[in-house]
């Protein structure tokens, strides 16, 4: 049970003292928030820690303490002295990203994680389905360690429950994330402020994306399908990163009468990465899942290889099959 896991993961990093913090790559809100809160978790500990991601973190959160303390892979030495791994918000090993290929198969792992579809990788696992956030987890763990609170490690630990509930609207939103989240308050996190910055503010570059993919607004079955398309192009032009699509997806899934919203973008020569998000009748994971992706019942994604519109009819007929 709960407890008993809480108890499982408070001895593993009792045990170990040399870690390496690892999240999924492109990281999210809930990704960062859960990196920092364990660096922080591992600070007031004394024990020696790295952390560690594939991509940039969006600048948005240098907000929180730390940020600017998370390596790439390519700035670990070749024979890094770690005793362990803790994996936060990782479905599956791979989303790790290059990473992945660093971490020594024998190294103690300790898996962190609230997608449904986690594989259960590593020696000691802790998955809650039920979870909002993998920082609804964390707040448990802070407590379980018996870890003071601080505004710094409340900052962490409210970002990953804000941005994965999708500023408290999702239907993840539970009276238990909105105590957490009520509590951060009592340690000094200013709502509004996170809220602006994380949530409202949009880059240049983001709006001009939105501009170019919303001309090609497309529709399916009656309207109960709506995408978006991003191309490499699109990015060259808008000067965009990858962070710039956040948030891009909910516009095809905002649309009244819409059940299934997805985003194609091209990552790479005929391969696109998909966001699919559901408004509560379609289960994107099992879509995702059957093209090789996973995620949850109503925000998943999967990556595809050919045309845009082989890709395209090819995911929007599964979508359109899942509908009946
Ligand atoms: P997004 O569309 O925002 O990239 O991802 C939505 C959800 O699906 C996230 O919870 C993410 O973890 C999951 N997800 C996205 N892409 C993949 C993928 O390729 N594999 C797996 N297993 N999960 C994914
Ligand atoms: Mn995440
Ligand atoms: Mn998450």
């Amino acid at each position: 049970d709960f407890e008993k896991q809480v108890m499982a993961a408070v001895e593993f990093i009792r045990r170990h003292d040399r870690f390496l913090v690892v999240s999924h790559l492109n990281p999210d809100g809930d990704a960062i928030g859960s990196t920092l809160a364990v660096g922080l978790m591992l600070e007031y500990l004394n024990k020696t820690y790295k952390m560690v991601n594939e991509d940039p973190l969006p600048s948005k959160f240098n907000l929180l303490r730390g940020s600017d303390r998370v390596l790439f892979a390519s700035e670990l030495s070749e024979d890094e002295p770690y005793d362990a791994v803790i994996s936060l918000d990782c479905a599956d090993f791979r989303r790790m990203g290059e990473l992945h290929k660093r971490v020594k198969p024998e190294t103690p792992l300790l898996n962190i994680d609230h997608h449904a579809t986690n594989e259960g990788f590593g020696t000691c696992v802790w998955i809650e389905a039920e979870a909002a956030a993998t920082a609804e987890m964390l707040y448990a763990l802070v407590n379980g360690l018996g870890i003071p609170w601080t505004e710094d490690l409340a900052k962490c630990i409210y970002t990953g429950l804000l941005t994965d509930t999708g500023g408290f609207r999702y239907a993840n939103t539970g009276p238990q994330v909105l105590r957490i989240a009520s509590e951060m308050l009592d340690y000094g996190v200013r709502a509004s402020e996170l809220a602006n910055v994380l949530l409202e503010q949009m880059t240049y570059p983001q709006l001009v994306l939105l501009q170019k993919s919303l001309a090609r607004l497309s529709f399916a079955y009656e309207r109960r399908v709506a995408w978006v398309s991003v191309t490499a192009r699109d990015m060259a032009e808008a000067q965009a990163a990858n962070e710039d699509i956040e948030g891009l997806v909910n516009y095809p899934r905002n649309i009244e009468g819409v059940e299934v919203g997805l985003l194609f973008k091209e990552t790479g020569e005929d391969t696109f990465k998909v966001s699919l998000r559901s408004n509560g009748k379609v289960d994107v994971a099992r879509i995702a899942k059957s093209f090789g992706g996973g995620g949850h019942t109503l925000a998943a994604g999967c990556t595809l290889t050919g045309t845009l519109d082989q890709v395209t009819s090819q995911l929007v007929k599964e979508v359109g099959l899942a509908l009946e």
